[in-house]
């Protein structure tokens, strides 16, 4: 170890930003403060990404332009197709999805209900049960639990290592000819453990059954190439690593061949075939459409667009290669500086089986992070004794990182 640690982390991580291709995306974004009250660390993009100016500008456009002049007639002239015109473009930089296979629309909570009733619908009768994790995040396990009330189906637990997430073995040992559907995370919200979507995909077809995955921490950071592993199913946010802001709605995919069977349980007018002839019945539109409700939030979505050109400006691939620096660097500076001051890193060493944050367990975890938080230092508390590191490979910085665990070291060390 080097006499000081403090130093030589520091060079490091000057020496990682002069190298890093994406440095300069830094300054796309909105600056988080000025002067004494600028933050000195934002390391939780993965739970709310930061904006981008463009997307200041654009908003501010469509008030001016779009709603203010064009006024209702936005509706046919853009807004009619924009769920589905910028899902295609989410699908087709982040998702690996060809055309016609992705809408933005609701939470994801309501658009993973949504997917998850049609699939446990559209099973055949005797394939009763849903698949789902511990440790997945807790609104896909209620939605989960509230889908087997409605319908009588049973959920299938799997318990994985909290330190890890669920693997292959895992899924294998509870997949029968009752499977329905699973229902798993891609990056486990907790500890980063990225999930072998390829491979279980594969299993769960092996039964029979369908997959759906929840790409919340993935979109945007880690390649998901859903067309290329035959998907069947994938929800996830747009407010974390795509930065479209709070409360930005969701996207979901439905891969081609399922589309004309699946009927999700919201039926509304905007899912409608044709919904301005507002005749008495329903009648799903053919393709994604069917899987709009209501109309669709155009001012909550404008945001989506910004950072998903800006990864087809510099490639997914440069974006995970940056994530897998991020999280290289932070494990290691981790160990070297707070292991001797009580913190284990608990997110997984291996980086092909991790996504882009890096959980730290320590037992004054919870206060720690309020005087992070106080000190500008903004990452993540996650009960009972983590602390989370979301690295965002276009807006995070080597420097920032290493800024932020000398912060955590003297709070540490005190
Ligand atoms: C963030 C997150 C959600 C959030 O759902 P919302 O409906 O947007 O609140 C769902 N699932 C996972 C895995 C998440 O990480």
């Amino acid at each position: 170890m080097h006499a000081d640690p403090l130093t030589a982390l520091r060079r490091e991580a000057d020496e990682l930003d002069a190298t890093d291709p994406l440095a300069p995306m830094r300054e796309l974004f909105v600056p988080a403060g000025k002067g004494e009250n600028a933050v000195r660390a934002y390391l939780d993009g993965n739970s709310l990404g930061r904006p981008l100016k463009a997307t200041a500008e654009r908003l501010a456009d469509l008030i001016a332009h779009d709603w203010g002049t064009r006024l209702i007639r936005s509706w046919d002239e853009r807004w009619m197709e924009m769920p589905l015109r910028l899902g295609d473009r989410l699908g087709r930089v982040c998702l690996g999805a060809g055309a016609g296979q992705t809408v933005i629309a609701d939470s994801t909570t309501v658009l993973l209900y949504k997917l998850l009733r049609a699939a446990v619908a559209g099973a055949p009768a005797r394939r009763t049960e849903i698949v789902i994790d511990s440790e997945n995040f807790p609104t896909d396990r209620y939605i989960a639990a509230g889908i087997a009330d409605e319908t009588g189906c049973t959920l299938r637990w799997i318990t994985p290592d909290p330190a890890k997430g669920v693997e292959l073995a895992e899924v294998e040992a509870v997949l029968s000819e009752r499977t329905a559907v699973v229902v798993l995370s891609h990056v486990a919200y907790k500890s980063a453990w990225l999930a072998d979507l390829p491979a279980i995909t594969r299993a769960v077809h092996d039964a029979g059954a369908v997959v759906l995955w929840d790409l919340c921490h993935s979109a945007g950071a880690v390649r998901v190439d859903l067309d290329e592993h035959e998907v069947d199913l994938a929800v996830g946010c747009t407010y974390k690593y795509l930065n479209a802001g709070p409360g930005a709605p969701a996207f979901g995919y439905v891969a081609t061949r399922h589309q004309d069977h699946l009927t999700q349980p919201i039926r509304g007018w905007m899912g409608h075939a044709d919904p301005f002839v507002m005749g008495p019945g329903f009648e799903p539109s053919p393709g994604m459409r069917r899987f709009i409700s209501g109309t669709p939030p155009i001012l909550a979505m404008v945001g989506i667009e910004d950072t998903v050109a800006l990864i087809e400006q510099v490639g997914l691939d440069q974006v995970q290669a940056k994530g897998e620096l991020l999280t290289a660097a932070t494990i290691r500076w981790v160990d070297w500086l707070l292991r001797p001051l009580g913190a284990t890193v608990v997110s997984p060493r291996d980086p092909s089986r991790r996504g882009h944050h890096v959980t730290i367990a320590h037992p004054r975890a919870r206060e720690l992070s309020a005087r992070l938080w106080e000190r500008e230092v903004i990452p993540d508390f996650r009960e009972p004794d983590g602390i989370r590191l979301g690295l965002s490979p276009l807006s995070t910085s080597f420097g920032e990182v290493a800024e932020a665990l000398a912060v955590m070291a003297d709070l540490m060390a005190t």
